[in-house]
């Protein structure tokens, strides 16, 4: 086999619970994680070396260098089988850059799943998801897909059952959020406030409305604690939020660090005429629809 190309979804987060900051320098979290249908691509093709190279939307943002997540994949496994493989990665983008919605983590789940196969390794997936959890806390998440709740830094997942398909709204802004900055700045808001940090867990009327598949009830349990956070970074989000429950979206929350927005609608004819009353609004550099769950990391 001289190439295998892999898709692979980008997630939101359904509830993101951050609990008090360890002495490692994270926090403890509950994660929902729901993978959605916006994919990027990742090819891998045989080669002596290793290189990178990234098209579509803002891959001029994302370095083609050893710094790029699916690079850092790749050099893994192959230190993992203990071999010195060569592979060239092309990434094709839909996930936006530094948008909350875990993209680069997915290109990684994809460039472990592409190399695993280009290579005949044949590990099982626990072995891939071990060297995910050293890449990066949303990693283990992108190479599982479907709908679960990670806890600790996010790494470890219980997949959820869920009971019908979700249909949302995306809200892309122009440029990116840090994610280490907006962990920052939600430190910096609660000892500012005093506000008492609570040990955080899955809520369970949210986990109930998965499992219904019931989408009103969903909306009105999503929860983001980094949300203030982000929208003080970035100010303007207050007005996409604003529009979208105007605009009556059953649920709005600021995508993990963001600053991507995401709405849930109550069908796929709803989240059509969402998206249309959104663009029209102005609140969004892009305005694009997808469903959720979908399955992770898939070789096409
Ligand atoms: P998360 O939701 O996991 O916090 P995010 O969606 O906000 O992440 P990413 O798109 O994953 O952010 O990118 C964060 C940064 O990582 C980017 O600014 C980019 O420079 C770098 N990066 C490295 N590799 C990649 C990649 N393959 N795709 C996107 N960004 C990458």
């Amino acid at each position: 086999m001289n190439s295998v190309t892999v898709r692979v979804p980008a997630k939101v987060n359904l509830q993101l619970a951050v609990g008090p900051l360890r002495d490692d320098g994270y926090h403890d979290l509950v994660n929902v994680f729901h993978a959605v249908s916006i994919f990027d691509e990742v090819t891998a093709t045989a080669e002596t070396g290793m290189s990178v190279r990234v098209e579509g939307e803002s891959a001029d943002q994302v370095p083609e260098d050893a710094d790029n997540l699916a690079i850092q994949a790749a050099l893994a496994l192959a230190r993992h089988a203990g071999r010195s493989y060569g592979v060239s990665l092309v990434i094709r983008k839909a996930i936006p850059v530094a948008g909350g919605m875990a993209g680069g983590s997915a290109d990684a789940a994809a460039a472990l799943v592409a190399c695993n196969e280009l290579w005949g390794l044949g590990l099982p997936v626990e072995d891939l998801m071990e060297i995910a959890a050293d890449l990066g806390s949303d990693v283990p998440f992108a190479l599982l897909g479907g709908t679960a709740v990670g806890t600790g830094r996010g790494e470890r997942l219980t997949p959820l059952e869920v009971g019908g398909r979700f249909h949302w709204v995306f809200a892309l802004a122009d440029g990116g959020l840090s994610t280490a900055r907006v962990y920052a700045e939600c430190d910096r808001m609660r000892e500012a406030t005093g506000e008492e940090i609570v040990w955080p867990r899955a809520a369970d009327p949210l986990l109930a409305a998965l499992r219904r598949g019931d989408a009103k009830a969903l909306g009105s349990e999503l929860a983001n604690d980094l949300q203030p956070a982000a929208v003080m970074l970035r100010r303007s989000l207050a007005r996409t939020l604003e529009a979208g429950r105007e605009q009556g979206a059953v649920g709005t929350l600021v995508s993990g660090s963001g600053p991507t927005c995401a709405f849930l609608a109550e069908s796929e004819t709803h989240a059509d005429e969402l998206a249309l009353s959104l663009k029209g609004a102005g609140v969004a550099r892009d305005v694009i629809t997808a469903y959720g769950p979908v399955p992770g990391p898939t070789v096409v």
